[in-house]
């Protein structure tokens, strides 16, 4: 082989391998308009209705410069997708290294089907920054969360969009954005109800940083009871994920008596048959910024935790977790969706001929969303909710979108998931309908 050609011959290997490696990444919204297409199948809908539902409608890229601590610029990418019904949109911010603008629609459209499980005022939208934010120090975060916040200026807004924490972001990072959004839109006087999750202490809401977690377990109490005819007591329970829908999940289910055998994060998986002592655990993820090291556990890789013998399997980190590959060794009798779009549709199927229940994100995962329009409401009436009344009201809220999934999947004769899909497009399609089409 001459030079040339094994140039040649090297590029065409790296194309080859290009193309497998993208047919092998799944496509998260894809996936999600395949599980809106086994609901909207199943139901009577004006079909000038169903396309406008399908396709998230409004979609931007900002390209946009940081200045680094040594001074250098480095460029950013970022997106905000919505999919505009019921306004405001409303879906929080993720700064996470698997950001693109596919990652970014598939949020936004479950956002939408989210607030319509829950029955909110709202329809989807998601946002995020291509980056890794922990290679970034506190001042690089601040300026790029600002100039992102400056790109968006005329997309954020109380009653046309607003964003809140995600993946990656916090409510630290909610408080740059109020201040930058007050300053550049409203002359530095402060409009606090652009974006929900900030600080208590900063037109926040209180409860909100636990509301996602607490719905988890809430629906997840609920689904035993239905499906296992039990409490949760003595249940053995492995959750996916240490950050702030998975560390809370866990300690909830602690909580109720459930022996939580397994956690983990990007590093690994901690595992303790006798279960572990969630408030060590937070305690030393929170010093050392790992699970790496915790004494009192056996350690493994990162997706182990997903195959272990437990009764409960809380995903609560990335999507497309359960896949077909890995479907066939969960043993788990109940997963419940923390995360956003953790299992494929291949996988389901999966799960589902060996008996596996799922509980869907848009429903389990409903509460930091629900808390989230609770916050944006005090805040427009310029008034806070004491910690109990805002727990009272999220577990009402999560308590009858989970009679009414159940009630629509038992209707259907369908899984959890298209239950909950049917309902809520049957609520914005409806909705749709009688706003009518323009021009
Ligand atoms: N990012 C959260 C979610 O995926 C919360 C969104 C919000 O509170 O607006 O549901």
């Amino acid at each position: 082989m001459t030079f040339e050609d094994e140039i040649i011959a090297k590029w065409i290997r790296r194309v080859i391998a290009g193309g497998m490696m993208m047919e092998e990444k799944i496509n998260p919204y894809k996936n999600a308009q395949k599980q809106f297409d086994q609901a909207a199948a199943l139901m009577d809908i004006d079909k000038n209705i169903l396309p406008r539902l399908r396709k998230t409608n409004f979609e931007l890229e900002v390209n946009f410069p940081v200045m680094t601590d040594n001074g250098e610029i480095k460029m950013f990418t970022g997106y905000r997708v919505r999919h505009k019904f019921m306004t405001p949109t409303k879906g929080g911010i993720r700064y996470a290294p698997s950001v693109d603008l596919d990652e970014i629609k598939a949020l936004a459209f479950l956002m939408t089907w989210k607030c319509a499980v829950v029955d909110l005022p709202f329809s989807g939208a998601k946002g995020g920054i291509t980056c890794d934010p922990r290679t970034l120090s506190k001042g690089e975060l601040e300026r790029m969360t600002r100039r992102y916040t400056y790109e968006m200026r005329n997309v954020f807004h109380p009653d046309r969009d607003v964003p809140a924490p995600d993946m990656g972001t916090n409510a630290e990072v909610m408080a740059w954005i109020m201040d930058t959004y007050s300053i550049i839109e409203n002359n530095g006087n402060t409009v606090s109800s652009v974006v929900t999750g900030k600080p208590v202490e900063l037109y926040g809401s209180q409860g909100r940083a636990e509301a996602t977690g607490r719905g988890v377990v809430q629906i997840a109490e609920r689904a035993w009871r239905e499906f296992y005819r039990g409490d949760l007591k003595g249940m053995k329970v492995a959750v996916q994920g240490f950050g702030n829908v998975g560390s809370v999940s866990a300690k909830q289910l602690e909580l109720r008596g459930c022996k939580v055998v397994a956690v983990s994060d990007i590093n690994g998986t901690i595992h303790n048959k006798r279960g572990l002592g969630i408030d060590d655990v937070i305690a030393y993820s929170l010093k050392t910024k790992t699970l790496q090291g915790y004494p009192n556990a056996e350690h493994s890789g990162v997706k182990d935790i997903l195959e272990l013998p437990v009764d409960i399997l809380v995903p609560a980190a990335l999507e497309n977790q359960l896949t077909p590959e890995n479907a066939p060794r969960i043993k788990a009798k109940m997963v419940v969706e923390g995360a956003n779009a953790p299992t494929t549709v291949d996988a389901e199927k999966i799960l589902a001929a060996n008996g596996t229940i799922v509980v869907p994100d848009i429903l389990a995962n409903a509460g930091g969303v629900t808390v989230s329009y609770f916050e944006w409401a005090q805040d427009k009436q310029e008034l806070q909710w004491e910690e109990q009344r805002v727990y009272d009201e999220l577990s009402k809220y999560m308590d009858r979108a989970f009679v009414r999934v159940k009630n629509a999947a038992k209707q259907y004769n369908t899984d959890l998931r298209t239950g909950a899909y049917v309902l809520a497009i049957g609520k914005v399609a409806n909705y749709v309908k009688m706003r009518g089409h323009f021009p």
